[in-house]
């Protein structure tokens, strides 16, 4: 489809999907692509594509040459805008005949049953060594289904046994971008804050003051996760009206 519409850029979701047949795309097609972007700019024809780098230290702005630009978009960082006058998408349908690929999938496997993948989910309750043990994410699950979010969580929490791996947000976990990111007995280490800082409004509850989520939180809860977490459901639910 690219070599017949020669397209001037190909964007696709930095999930686990788009990020595998980003590259794969681009080798075909002898052209660049930038991972991960946060932001794309169009200067003199020219696209700019700012994506960070060094575990989030550090933000990149590559300048990109060659047809066509392939990129990769990180979910819910983009907000979709109004156009006028509104452009109606060309769709194409396409069909494959024969395999052209050397990799069979054989089975998707999923981990129990989590309704949105965390890297695409628009709210996010994360939990951690805070929360005690297992048994009391449960709070968090309630919460989180109160808002059509998922659950996440620290490192701490996933090393401690008390999640699976696939939910760890961070840098040697899943980075994630929702539009609500709720961080409970979390403490803010930078390996975490890497992974979640991306979101659009994070919001922390922790018992310690000082903690240093509270220097990058957009709103912070001194405060027991055992006292404000189901107190918030509470306030959420009336909200949704989900009584
Ligand atoms: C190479 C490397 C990679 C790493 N990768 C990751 C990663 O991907 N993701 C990640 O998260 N970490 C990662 N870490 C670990 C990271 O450095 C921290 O150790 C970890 O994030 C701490 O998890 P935590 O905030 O849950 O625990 P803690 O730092 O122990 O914080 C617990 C917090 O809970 C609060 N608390 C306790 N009880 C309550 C209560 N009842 N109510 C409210 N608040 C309460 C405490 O005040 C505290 O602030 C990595 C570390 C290294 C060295």
């Amino acid at each position: 489809m690219a070599k017949k519409i020669s397209p001037s850029f190909i964007l696709l979701p930095a999930t686990s999907t788009g990020k595998d047949l980003a590259p794969r795309l681009a080798i075909h097609l002898n052209t660049v692509v930038a991972a991960e972007c946060t932001e794309l700019e169009i200067r003199n024809d020219e696209l700019i594509a700012t994506r960070p780098a060094y575990a989030g230290k550090v933000l990149l702005k590559v300048k990109m040459k060659g047809n066509p630009k392939v990129a990769t978009l990180r979910p819910n960082v983009f907000t979709a805008k109004e156009v006028t006058p509104p452009i109606s998408p060309r769709v194409e349908s396409l069909s494959f005949e024969k395999q052209v690929t050397r990799m069979t999938v054989k089975e998707f496997v999923t981990h129990g049953a989590r309704k949105q993948d965390l890297t695409e989910a628009g709210v996010i309750v994360s939990g951690g060594r805070g929360m005690g043990g297992p048994e009391n994410y449960k709070i968090l699950e309630d919460l989180a289904n109160v808002m059509g979010g998922v659950v996440g969580a620290s490192r701490a929490s996933v090393d401690a046994g008390w999640r699976p791996h696939s939910d760890q947000v961070g840098q040697t976990g899943r980075t994630v971008s929702p539009t609500l990111y709720i961080a409970c007995g979390i403490s803010g280490a930078i390996q975490h804050r890497v992974g979640m800082i991306n979101s659009k409004v994070i919001v922390a509850i922790n018992k310690d003051p000082e903690a240093p989520i509270f220097g990058f939180a957009d709103y912070g809860i001194v405060g027991d996760v055992f006292e404000v977490v189901p107190a918030l459901t509470q306030e959420m639910r009336k909200y949704f009206g989900k009584n």
